[in-house]
């Protein structure tokens, strides 16, 4: 099986459209666009077997109409909560999804970015939607902080040598963030120098590992030290869910004004 990172809405959101290709056979994960998926089954001879959702943000669901119209025998899986009548099978946590003969995906609700977002799992590979970027995480739309502070903590549980994929390629300036968040982490410095992002061209590589993801995105590091004590400084309480939102509103503070003056 290989697994290819398409790149999708290029210039506006920056997604990935993750497809994992077996012999003729593929799946995709949130197709917010038909038209790249729907060019490169072309080139390739290969069908389309189903579709995975982790939320209902039309970047990640724009295109199911489009493929289940060139493609009607694909199967579409979402959330359970998702409110999109294209979604022919719900899921809930611990539900699995026989993708191939030898690759099934575990659904974990990982709310909090929005009320029902889900992400898919297996003893390699994790396909985390927005729940987590590289070196970032979603914004909060209506899942909540507290849910999404938990969400967090879930992934951060489950094994480091899982295989990083995400819906969106913002690692770079994710990165900068995280160096003014955590300047002092060496893992994170170290992953600054070797980053090479080649977007848009298509990813045949994972775009990270969680293990990468534990040791430098402050998304995942929220209630550890140093960032917790830089949290606390800025008014956070220590709990989960005031340090994760005082983390997340820095950053959306950030994104909309710049980085202050030193
Ligand atoms: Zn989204």
């Amino acid at each position: 099986m290989k697994i290819i990172g398409l790149p999708a809405l290029v210039g506006s959101y920056d997604n990935y459209i993750w497809l994992l290709v077996k012999q003729e056979m593929v799946w995709v994960i949130d197709p917010g666009q038909a038209q790249p998926v729907l060019n490169y089954l072309a080139s390739h001879s290969l069908n389309l077997a189903g579709i995975l959702i982790t939320h209902y943000h039309h970047d990640h669901v724009d295109g199911i109409a489009e493929l289940k119209k060139q493609f009607p025998a694909a199967r579409v899986y979402g959330p359970q909560k998702t409110p999109n009548n294209l979604i022919e099978q719900r899921l809930v946590d611990g539900d699995e999804v026989s993708l191939f003969d030898d690759y099934h995906l575990k659904v974990i609700e990982t709310p909090g970015h929005t009320y029902d977002h889900i992400a898919y799992y297996n003893q390699q590979d994790l396909f985390c939607g927005d729940t987590l970027f590289g070196a970032g995480c979603g914004r909060q739309f209506d899942g909540g902080y507290d849910a999404f502070a938990k969400s967090l903590l879930k992934l951060r549980a489950l094994p480091d040598g899982l295989n990083f994929y995400s819906a969106h390629e913002y690692t770079l300036s994710n990165l900068k963030f995280a160096q003014f968040a955590d300047p002092s982490n060496v893992d994170l410095q170290n992953r600054i120098a070797t980053t090479h992002i080649e977007y848009p061209q298509p990813l045949v590589a994972p775009q990270s590992t969680l293990k990468l993801e534990k040791a430098t995105n402050p998304f995942l590091r929220f209630d550890q030290l140093p960032i917790q004590e830089t949290l606390l400084a800025r008014g956070a309480q220590n709990t989960p869910e005031s340090l994760f939102k005082t983390l997340r509103d820095w950053k959306d503070h950030i994104d909309q004004k710049g980085y202050p003056a030193k």
